[in-house]
């Protein structure tokens, strides 16, 4: 498991764009049918768009007609880590990166075999890395790429 990356909410804003930092900071949820990863089939691995830490591959990937981008399973089990979440009086199930806590989605019971989940995350918390080098890369420098 990757060491754990904590930052103050200024680095995060820092970092992340608005709209990042609503999802992974803020547990927002992106509009349906937004997400830029939603119809992507490309090969390779899902990573936190935060951190870099490598989250689901896309073999995992499956249409679940919700609207976000949905797998059926973590790279590994301490990829992610899941809570219970009470928001908006239901109860669900709330899924983070486990290096640097931020909020991905959620996880359901309604999924594919063979895990029977649905992990639902936004897009906007994701980013596809498409080899092994450029995962290393990412969990080096997570900053975004279109920085300066
Ligand atoms: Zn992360």
């Amino acid at each position: 498991m990757p060491e754990k990356l904590v930052l103050s909410d200024a680095e995060w804003r820092e970092r992340l764009t608005p709209e990042e930092y609503e999802v992974l900071r803020g547990h927002g949820t992106e509009a349906a049918w937004t997400g830029c990863f939603l119809g992507t089939k490309e090969p390779g691995t899902y990573v936190c768009a935060g951190c870099g830490n490598p989250l689901f591959r896309s073999g995992e990937k499956f249409e679940s007609g919700t609207g976000w981008p949905s797998f059926t399973d973590p790279v590994s089990p301490d990829a992610v880590t899941e809570r219970v979440d009470h928001s908006y009086g239901m109860r669900r199930v709330e899924v983070r990166c486990a290096r640097c806590d931020g909020h991905l989605g959620h996880v359901f019971q309604d999924g594919p075999p063979p895990t029977g989940l649905r992990y639902c995350m936004n897009s906007i918390a994701l980013r596809h890395v498409r080899d092994e080098a450029s995962l290393a890369d990412a969990i080096a420098t997570p900053d975004r790429t279109d920085q300066p």
